[in-house]
């Protein structure tokens, strides 16, 4: 029963980035999921909640879709697991890498399988470190980074990651990693400055980075096409081509974490194409699999390719690999659900209901007097709160704005995210998502925000 279940929870279960004490004392709001089915999950109670994040923007193709439970159904009977190992493939994995080339930017040319967005951000990393040996300077070994950018929580990855959470507590980042300035206009800018004028500033300071290093120390610089998990941030006109010619001139690789933006979720197959970006790595997972089953990608450019290849006749096999990379299961979910979004015409959902929802959303409360900012791409929209909307003044962390309207939410049956720095309330809904469930986001977040800042 429930009050067994909950008991247990407390007892054996160490749940990843949460207040412990607080769920210990049964104050978190744990909650039991059984099922799901488009846009909405259940929970043990009988609780339909419609999914505004789509998990943790991931379950894109929407819940319960029989065509991928049957795909991984099948695998498991046919072949449940081999490696991939010394040329080992299966024919979920072979013809997954084919169907992800295929739909890559033109310049890409193959996929590495890992698990999920660390590991992939990870092997990216050694990937362009071989790069460098196998060109002969080892020493250009630097990661430039943005702050807020989110690229995992491993070591290496929660480094990449520009949050502070990630950070403190576990003396990170290592050294060699370094943050430039993040692309967010609405934060960064100052009042006087134009979104191009700004853009020119976030180049000059990773040109004076750059500088300040030596270019023959840099590696990469690794980006999130659209900011995510730091606030869900789209970038300033021309951002993404002013770096690249940043980056192209003092042969600086690029990498495109396309973890939540890859596979339709900005209105586009890829953020890379959407913004103009040339890069030499993509990091891909949730929307691969649509979260069915854990599966992640580094796609490596034709260029990097060669390096590499000629890199193992010289100093043999890349060390690196993973027992689970290219599992056959998650590679028959990925073949799956990517015939789905094709199908679906989910790419051209995103971008079309996605505009919608942030036009109804604007519509609802553009006015209010503590809503800074909505903003988003695609399927991606984020409101942003603050005291004063001339100012833009911060909310006083106190209050814990961000979280009190995902939590009102909540009660009017929507799940919301509150990104984890600045009063952010956060939607990535399921790119299935309709005008109609547009709309219930909407009305509920009116609600929540009404609830949340009485008489305003
Ligand atoms: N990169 C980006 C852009 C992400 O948003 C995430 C996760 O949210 C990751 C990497 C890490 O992926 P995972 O949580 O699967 O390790």
């Amino acid at each position: 029963d429930n009050d067994r279940l909950a008991a247990w929870d407390r007892e054996s279960f160490f749940h990843p980035s949460t207040h412990l004490a607080a769920h210990a004392r049964g104050d978190t709001p744990g909650r039991i999921m059984t099922g799901g089915k488009g846009v909405f999950v259940e929970d043990r109670d009988g609780t339909r909640l419609l999914d505004g994040f789509a998990g943790l923007y991931c379950v894109n193709v929407g819940y319960g879709r029989p065509e991928i439970a049957e795909a991984i159904a099948g695998q498991a009977r046919e072949l449940a697991y081999y490696h991939a190992y010394v040329g080992h493939g299966t024919e979920a994995s072979i013809r997954l890498a084919h169907m992800v080339t295929e739909r890559a930017p033109a310049n890409m040319s193959k996929v590495y399988f890992g698990l999920g967005g660390s590991d992939a951000n990870e092997t990216n990393v050694k990937l362009v470190w071989y790069y460098n040996n196998v060109l002969g300077r080892p020493q250009k070994k630097k990661i430039i980074s943005r702050w807020r950018g989110y690229h995992g929580s491993g070591l290496m990855t929660g480094s990449l990651t520009g949050l502070e959470l990630f950070h403190k507590a576990f003396d990170l980042p290592m050294p060699g990693i370094l943050h430039t300035e993040a692309p967010y206009y609405f934060r960064r800018a100052n009042p006087a400055q134009s979104e191009a004028e700004f853009t020119a500033a976030c180049v000059a300071a990773l040109e004076e980075m750059i500088a300040r290093e030596g270019a023959d120390t840099i590696a990469a610089f690794i980006g999130e096409p659209v900011l995510g998990t730091g606030g869900l941030v789209p970038p300033p006109a021309g951002y993404w081509e002013a770096i690249g010619a940043v980056l192209e001139r003092h042969d600086i690789l690029l990498i495109a974490d396309e973890v939540v933006t890859g596979f339709g979720r900005v209105g586009s197959m890829f953020g890379s194409d959407h913004y103009g970006m040339r890069p030499d790595i993509i990091t891909i997972a949730k929307g691969l699999t649509s979260a069915y089953a854990p599966l992640s990608g580094s796609i490596v450019s034709e260029r990097m390719w060669k390096v590499l290849e000629q890199g193992t006749d010289a100093m043999g096999p890349i060390g690196h690999g993973w027992t689970y990379s290219a599992h056959p299961i998650g590679a028959a979910a990925g073949v799956a659900n990517l015939e789905l979004i094709d199908r679906l015409g989910l790419v051209e959902n995103a971008r079309d209901t996605g505009a919608y929802l942030r036009a109804a959303m604007t519509d609802a409360l553009g006015a209010h007097p503590n809503l800074g900012d909505i903003r988003g791409e695609g399927m991606l929209c984020a409101l942003e709160f603050v005291a004063d909307r001339d100012t833009r003044r911060f909310l006083d962390p106190a209050l814990k704005t961000g979280p009190a309207v995902a939590a009102a939410l909540l009660r009017h049956g929507v799940i919301g995210r509150a990104m984890p720095q600045g009063d952010i309330l956060g939607f990535a809904p399921p790119l299935c998502l309709s005008r109609e469930e547009a709309d219930t986001i909407v009305a509920a977040t009116h609600a929540a925000v009404t609830e949340v800042f009485p008489g305003r």
